[in-house]
């Protein structure tokens, strides 16, 4: 059986997920939701999408009663995943929402009640979590290639061009680089490390205020603490340029992986020698991975649920706090 799919915003990542699922065996895109008349009939030329399945914010609820469409991915701004979220699951269609799920931990939450309550499935766009290097690195540190684990890093930015966009509006993006680029430093930490933090400190850096205006982080450094004595040093930024970089060392060995969120190809090596897996298109693989989740009922290991969605979410709430306060805060994601 495949994945019926109807993307929701018609944006720069939506587009390479569409392209990406052309080579899916069991995902499909079927339908559209979208403010943009223009690019509505463009995707239906390119997808081949008829007009019954075509729908715009306005009156997407009624999706509800179109049985040609299993699930709705939601590739709009950070700030906009929560409401539409809910409307998607009163359609009682099942929910893919880009990361950040949300914009903080209690929107994610509402998000996860919303969907458990209308028996529908949450999962988060959290693509490097089918990732071959990355889950070959996994492996390993459970087979105790490096030993006890002791220490990760974690670096993730980008540099930020246009002033004018979504992502530097604290209205839309619900924060700044922590948001965007800043999550994969949390996840990865998460998945590499194989535990979950209960203690952040963090310190903040804004260089142009101009651009980075009020709720808008620019660079944030951030150390997360673990129950084992585990400890992760992180940045998140959007003012360095090619910033991909996760390392894993423990008692015995370490793990690299750089560039390790990028599109690909992902280069990965331990103390042993390079690993360097072939590379598969990463949204080509997610969306073949989660059509198994959602139709076969198949949840992997490393999970990608909104629950799991939520745990990034108290984190990034821990680290802002951090930030603003200078003192140690405590983290609870059980
Ligand atoms: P984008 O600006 O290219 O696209 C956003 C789309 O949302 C646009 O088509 C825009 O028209 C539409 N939109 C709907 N309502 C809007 C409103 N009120 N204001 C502004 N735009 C509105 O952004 P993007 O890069 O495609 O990012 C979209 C989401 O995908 C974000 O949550 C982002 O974090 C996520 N993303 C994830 C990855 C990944 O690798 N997983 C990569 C890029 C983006």
């Amino acid at each position: 059986k495949t994945l019926r799919v109807a993307l929701m915003g018609l944006g720069s990542y939506a587009n390479r997920v569409a392209d990406a699922m052309k080579d899916a065996k069991r995902a499909k895109v079927v339908g559209v939701i979208s403010g943009t008349p223009a690019k509505i009939t463009d995707w239906q030329k390119r997808f081949s999408i008829p007009d019954k399945n075509c729908y715009n914010y306005e009156n997407f609820d009624a999706i509800k009663d179109n049985g040609d469409i299993d699930a709705v991915y939601i590739i709009t701004p950070n700030a906009l995943h929560h409401e539409q979220c809910l409307r998607v699951a009163a359609a009682g269609k099942h929910v893919i929402c880009e990361k950040p799920m949300a914009i903080n931990a209690k929107e994610g939450q509402e998000m996860v009640d919303a969907c458990e309550k209308a028996g529908v499935k949450l999962l988060i766009g959290y693509r490097m979590r089918f990732e071959a290097n990355t889950l070959e690195i996994i492996k390993r540190r459970e087979a105790g290639d490096f030993g006890d684990i002791k220490f990760f890093q974690g670096l993730s930015g980008f540099k930020i061009g246009d002033p004018n966009q979504w992502r530097l509006d604290p209205k839309l993006a619900g924060g700044g680089a922590m948001m965007d680029i800043g999550i994969y430093a949390i996840n990865g930490t998460r998945y590499m490390v194989g535990e979950e933090p209960i203690w952040v400190t963090a310190q903040e850096v804004k260089t142009d205020p101009e651009k980075f205006k009020e709720g808008v982080d620019e660079t944030i450094t951030f150390q997360l603490g673990f129950e084992s004595g585990v400890v992760a040093s992180c940045l998140s930024t959007y003012s360095m340029g090619n910033l991909d970089r996760f390392f894993l060392n423990g008692t015995e060995g370490f793990a690299e992986l750089q560039p390790a969120t990028g599109y690909g190809p992902i280069r990965s090596a331990t103390h042993k020698g390079r690993l360097d897996l072939p590379h598969e298109t990463h949204q080509t693989t997610q969306m073949d991975e989660m059509a198994k989740i959602i139709l076969d009922g198949k949840m992997p290991k490393v999970p990608v649920d909104g629950k799991d969605g939520v745990k990034d979410m108290k984190i990034i709430d821990a680290i802002y706090k951090a930030a603003a306060s200078g003192t140690r805060e405590e983290i609870n994601l059980s």
